[in-house]
C-alpha cells in the first residue's frame, strides 16, 4: 500500500495554508500558549448522517438556523468549534488557528490531565461512527497530522487520540468506523 501524502504547511499565525479559512468566534487563548501536545480526532455530521450541507460551518460560526431542521433546535445555541473539518471529499476547512484554543473536547481527560482543549488540537471528520471514512479523508488527515507534528513536536504519535478516549461514556466519536491502523500506517515515513 503506497500513499504519497501531500505536504501541508502551517503559517506563522497557525493557519494551514491548504485549508479553506472560515474563522470562528468560538475560541480563546490557551492558558499556556506553547503547550500544544495532543491531537483529538472527532466526527460530526449535520443533520446526523447527512453530508455536504453548510450546517457544520454554521454551527461553528454560531449562526445555525434552529428552524432549518428539528435537530438544530437542540444544538444551535452551543458555542463549539474545532480547529479543522475534513469533508467527505477531502476538503480541509479551518475555523481556529492551531495556536489558539478551540472548543471541541468538553469535559475530558488524557493521561490524567483534564480539560484537553487547553493543550490539544481538534480535527473533525465529516462522518458517523458506523460509516467508513473516505480515502481522501485519511490522506488529508495524514497530511495535516504530519504538518502538525513538524510544527508541534510534542504531538507524538502516542498523543493522537479519539474523542471517545478522552471522554469515555460521554462521547463515541470517531467510532468503530475509524481505521486507526490504516491512519497510523499513513503517518509512517515512506
Ligand atoms: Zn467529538
Amino acid at each position: 500500500m503506497t500513499q504519497t501524502n501531500t505536504q501541508f504547511s502551517i503559517d506563522s499565525e497557525g493557519w494551514c495554508e491548504q485549508a479553506r479559512k472560515v474563522p470562528s468566534p468560538h475560541h480563546n487563548q490557551r492558558p499556556q500558549a506553547d503547550d500544544i501536545s495532543l491531537l483529538v480526532v472527532h466526527n460530526i455530521s449535520l443533520p446526523p448522517g447527512e453530508f455536504g450541507g453548510p450546517w457544520i460551518d454554521d454551527l461553528f460560526l454560531g449562526r445555525l438556523d434552529p428552524a432549518a431542521h428539528p435537530y438544530f433546535a437542540d444544538i444551535h445555541h452551543l458555542r463549539v468549534s474545532a480547529h479543522c473539518l475534513i469533508r467527505r471529499d477531502g476538503e480541509l476547512v479551518q475555523y481556529v488557528p492551531f495556536t489558539l484554543r478551540a472548543w471541541h473536547a468538553g469535559v475530558s481527560t488524557f493521561a490524567g490531565r483534564e480539560a484537553c482543549n487547553d493543550f490539544s488540537i481538534g480535527i473533525e471528520l465529516e462522518g458517523t461512527d458506523t460509516l467508513p471514512y473516505t480515502p481522501a479523508q485519511y490522506a488529508v488527515l495524514a497530511s495535516v497530522t504530519h504538518a502538525l507534528q513538524q510544527r508541534f513536536p510534542a504531538i507524538t504519535t502516542e498523543r493522537i487520540t479519539g474523542h471517545s478516549d478522552i471522554a469515555p461514556g460521554r462521547k463515541s466519536d470517531p467510532g468503530p468506523s475509524f481505521n486507526w491502523s490504516y491512519f497510523l500506517q499513513l503517518l509512517r515515513p515512506i
